[in-house]
């Protein structure tokens, strides 16, 4: 790929509103990345047009965004190439998702409040709350920061407000932990490093509605080889 769009585009995003609409244009790599199910080649195979809505620490900005599609040579195993930063089968991405439950469960803020300042519906803020309180057991992700760096601290919030703050506080520990391992990330909060990471490294999804909808731990310590 190319210089990652996130990257590029995050200086010219200062001044811009809560809410601005920005239309990348079309860019792909010379060569298409290997297959993530058979690391054989492939080919350049169309594009998908995605309209993710990204956080920047200034602005929520909706994005028109094409993607290109590369099919397998070998399996005919047909992928889309996603930049850094972009997690599949959302819309509102992961930064925003974390912003906007914090923001509720840590911050205290009311429901329409947080969903209204970062664009989205108090349906979708319940939604996230509900998904993140689910997502995985705080002991879990506090296991795996001890296993990818041993050095980390587990000091647990002291009495969150509820579940989907604990899990989301033990996201930010085990982010930073990635964090210290080297593992690069241009995500901002923990949720959308563990998660985005998870995906790179091994094509992991975890969806909000199809899909497996939980972290699994054995799949962060890379105890399973490429995604389904
Ligand atoms: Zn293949």
């Amino acid at each position: 790929m190319t210089k990652a769009p996130l990257a590029a585009a995050r200086d010219d995003l200062k001044h811009t509103s809560v809410g601005a609409s920005v239309v990348q244009p079309r860019r792909r790599g010379d060569a298409p990345p290997r297959c993530p199910r058979c690391s054989a080649h492939g080919w350049w195979n169309g594009w998908r047009v995605v309209y993710p809505v990204v956080a920047f620490a200034s602005a929520v900005v909706r994005w028109e965004l094409s993607l290109a599609r590369v099919r397998c040579s070998a399996c005919r195993h047909a992928f889309t190439c996603y930049p850094p930063g972009f997690y599949p089968r959302r819309q509102y991405q992961l930064d925003v998702v974390a912003d906007v439950v914090a923001a509720v469960e840590i911050g205290g803020e009311s429901v329409a409040t947080a969903a209204a300042a970062r664009s989205a519906s108090p349906t979708s803020a319940r939604r996230w709350s509900a998904w993140i309180a689910a997502l995985a057991d705080v002991e879990a992700l506090h296991a795996v920061a001890a296993h990818v760096d041993p050095s980390t601290a587990t000091v647990a919030t002291s009495m969150p407000r509820s579940r989907a703050a604990a899990v989301l506080d033990a996201f930010e520990v085990l982010g930073a932990a990635l964090g210290r391992t080297g593992v690069a990330a241009v995500e901002r909060t923990g949720l959308a490093r563990v998660l985005g990471w998870q995906h790179r490294a091994h094509g992991d999804v975890i969806g909000l509605v199809t899909g497996p909808r939980r972290f699994s731990p054995a799949m962060a310590r890379g105890g399973r080889s490429h995604g389904r």
